[in-house]
């Protein structure tokens, strides 16, 4: 079985005559989009926010250039200059000292493409994203500068090295139309007792769909 990205496993780690026979599937994967990748802000902060819940979504003016730059579609593909920022504030005890505030932030980014995209092991686009984050975050009304005790950021070349995730995609190959939805790479491979789970497989990324191909592959090896 293997939980490894089905690009990696159909391009890199089968055998070359095992690759002949997976052929069609590698070609499929080819023609495939790549999902898109997450820009992560990790920050403790001192004080509460007003009116801030468990999940914090600011919205941008143009939501549909977010995703012309992240995907490339008309320009290059770019960091989003003015994106939609999530954040997650957990109110819970064992995650943050009293009064205080941890937060996760993630925003939709390209993928790592030195080659042809946006070169994400550049420190200085890292530090100069993150500022830019959260001067978008504060026109939008929450002020972070004097509240930071902590930071740390995850950039899509990190998650690349960290999963070996191809660019740090987060989820296999994109979802959006009938071959992403429907064509993924299958469970159940060419090759006898070779599985594939996870979210670059069938049924697609995020964590309800991971433990439904789970499922799916338990089945198949009778273990549900
Ligand atoms: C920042 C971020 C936020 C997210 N937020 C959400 C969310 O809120 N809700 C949601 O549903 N989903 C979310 N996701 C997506 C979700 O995390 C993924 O869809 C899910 O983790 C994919 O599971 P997986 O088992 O396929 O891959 P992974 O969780 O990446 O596990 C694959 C494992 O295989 C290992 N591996 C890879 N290649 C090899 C190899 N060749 N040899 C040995 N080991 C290997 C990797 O190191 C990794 O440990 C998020 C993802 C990210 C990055």
């Amino acid at each position: 079985m293997a939980n490894a990205d089905a690009s990696n496993v159909y391009h890199h780690l089968l055998s070359p005559s095992a690759q002949q026979q997976t052929s069609s599937a590698r070609k499929s994967l080819t023609r495939a989009t790549p999902s898109l990748s997450g820009f992560v802000i990790l920050q403790a902060m001192s004080g509460k926010t007003a009116d801030f819940e468990h999940h914090n979504v600011f919205f941008p003016e143009n939501y549909d250039d977010e995703f012309d730059s992240v995907f490339g579609i008309g320009k290059k593909p770019s960091p989003v200059a003015d994106p939609t920022i999530y954040i997650c504030s957990p109110n819970d005890a064992k995650m943050t000292p009293a009064g205080n505030e941890s937060w996760f932030m993630l925003i939709n980014a390209p993928r790592h493409d030195p080659a042809n995209g946006v070169d994400w092991s550049n420190s200085e686009l890292t530090a100069s994203y993150t500022n830019q984050i959260l001067s978008t975050l504060s026109k939008r009304g929450v002020q972070t500068s004097e509240r930071i005790t902590w930071q740390q950021t995850i950039t899509p070349a990190e998650l690349e090295q960290n999963t070996l995730a191809p660019g740090g995609a987060i989820y296999g190959t994109s979802s959006n139309g009938m071959r992403s939805a429907f064509l993924r790479p299958e469970n159940v491979t060419k090759i006898p007792n070779l599985y594939l789970v996870g979210g670059s497989s069938h049924p697609g990324g995020g964590l309800p769909l991971v433990g439904m191909s789970a499922e799916i592959v338990a089945r198949h090896i009778g273990r549900a």
